[in-house]
C-alpha cells in the first residue's frame, strides 16, 4: 500500500462520516469541522469584523437590513422546523449589519447568523425585495453549510487536514484569514476561493424558496441578478464577484427554480 493510498482511503472515510445533506437540494456536502469550532470562530470574527468597519447610520437602510434579514431568518426556521431539521440552526444567533462602504458590492453570513451587507450593494438591490434576494442567497449558503464544506477541503488542502481548533492555535493568522475567505468576507482577501457553481447554484435555489416564504416575490431576483451582471470592470469583492456560474447560466438556472418557489410567495400573500 503506497501513502496515496492510505490518503485516499482516509478521505473516503471522512467523507463518509463527515456528510451532511442539504435542504432543498438534498446533495450531501463534506462536514468535518464541528459546529462548536466554527461557532467560536464565528463570534470572534464577526465581533473584529464590526469593531473594524464603519456601520451606517443611515436609520431607514439599517432597519431595511434588520427587517429583511429577520423575515428570511423566520422563514429559514419556519422551514427547517417543517422539516424536521431545525437542529442545524438550533445555536443560531441572527443578526444583522449594515456596513458603510459603498465599493464593497457584498454581503455575507457567517456561522450562528451573524450577517453583514455593505452600502455597495443597495445600489444594485434597490428595493427591500432586492435586498431579500441577496439574504435569501447569503442564508441559502449558511443553511446548506457551504462554509464548513470550503472549511473542510482548505483544511485539507492548505493545512494538512489539520483540525480548525488546531489549526487556529497553532497558525492563528493563517487561519483566520482562511476562515475570512471561506466566509467571503471583507473587501480585501489576500487569496480568493470562489464559491463554486454548484454551491452558488443550491444557494440561489434555497435563497429563492425562503424570500418566497417571507412574503417577497421570487421573480425579482432576475432582474437584481441582470443589474448584478452589468457591473463591469468594478473590482468585485469574493462572494459577488465570482465568474461562475456566468451570469447567462445563473439567471437562466433561477428562471428554472421559480416555479418551486412561488406557491410559498402566493401562500405568503393570503
Ligand atoms: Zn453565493
Amino acid at each position: 500500500m503506497n501513502w496515496f493510498n492510505v490518503i485516499l482511503g482516509m478521505l473516503l472515510l471522512l467523507q463518509v462520516q463527515g456528510c451532511v445533506e442539504v435542504p432543498i437540494t438534498h446533495r450531501k456536502g463534506l462536514h468535518l469541522v464541528p459546529e462548536t469550532e466554527l461557532l467560536s470562530m464565528s463570534l470572534q470574527q464577526y465581533d473584529d469584523v464590526l469593531k473594524k468597519s464603519k456601520l451606517s447610520t443611515d436609520t431607514r437602510n439599517v432597519e431595511m437590513v434588520r427587517r429583511t434579514g429577520n423575515r428570511i431568518a423566520k422563514a429559514a426556521e419556519a422551514f427547517l422546523a417543517e422539516t424536521g431539521q431545525q437542529d442545524k440552526i438550533k445555536n443560531y444567533k441572527w443578526q444583522f449589519n449594515l456596513i458603510q462602504d459603498d465599493k464593497t458590492v457584498n454581503a455575507w453570513v457567517m456561522p450562528g447568523g451573524k450577517a453583514a451587507v455593505y452600502t455597495g450593494i443597495l445600489p444594485y438591490t434597490q428595493n427591500e425585495t432586492g435586498l431579500a434576494v441577496v439574504l435569501g442567497h447569503e442564508v441559502g449558503h449558511a443553511l446548506a453549510d457551504h462554509g464548513n464544506e470550503r472549511m473542510s477541503e482548505a483544511l485539507i488542502a492548505n493545512m494538512g487536514g489539520m483540525a480548525l481548533s488546531v489549526a487556529f492555535s497553532r497558525q492563528p493568522q493563517q487561519t483566520q484569514q482562511l476562515f475570512m475567505t471561506v466566509y467571503g468576507v471583507g473587501a480585501n482577501v489576500g487569496f480568493l476561493l470562489p464559491y463554486s457553481r454548484l454551491h452558488e447554484s443550491e444557494a440561489d435555489r434555497i435563497g429563492l424558496t425562503l424570500m418566497a416564504r417571507a412574503g417577497y416575490d421570487p421573480r425579482e431576483a432576475i432582474p437584481f441578478w441582470e443589474r448584478m451582471s452589468k457591473q463591469e470592470g468594478a473590482s468585485r469583492p469574493p462572494e459577488f464577484l465570482s465568474t461562475h456560474p456566468a451570469p447567462e447560466t445563473r439567471i437562466a438556472d433561477i428562471k428554472k427554480y421559480i416555479p418551486e418557489a412561488l406557491p410559498y410567495y402566493d401562500k405568503s400573500k393570503k
